[in-house]
């Protein structure tokens, strides 16, 4: 059930990044696209896109498109601390 943790290179991330043209899906603002674009490693790890559940995993969420949108990462962190069940793959390490 782990979701491996590559927004920028999966098919999911290009479909929706097009279609919120880039913009986090809970604040509205831009989210970087590549770690480059951020000057400092922890603006990037708390702006980074990551991928949020419309409905959540726990309540028979799937893993689709259709039930996904891009937030930022500290978006998301913010709207899943009432999400328990998903802490530990939103808390994991981005790789390099
Ligand atoms: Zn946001």
């Amino acid at each position: 059930m782990s979701q491996p943790f590559k927004p920028a290179e999966s098919e999911a991330f290009k479909t929706l990044w097009v279609a919120q043209n880039g913009l986090c899906a809970l604040c509205g603002e831009p989210m970087p696209k590549h770690r480059f674009e951020m000057a400092h490693r922890t603006l990037w790890q708390k702006k980074r896109p990551t991928f949020d559940h419309i409905i959540p995993r726990s309540k028979q969420g799937v893993d689709d498109v259709s039930n996904l949108q891009l937030t930022h990462a500290d978006c998301n962190k913010r709207k899943g601390s009432s999400v328990l069940g998903d802490k530990r793959s939103r808390t994991r390490k981005f790789p390099k």
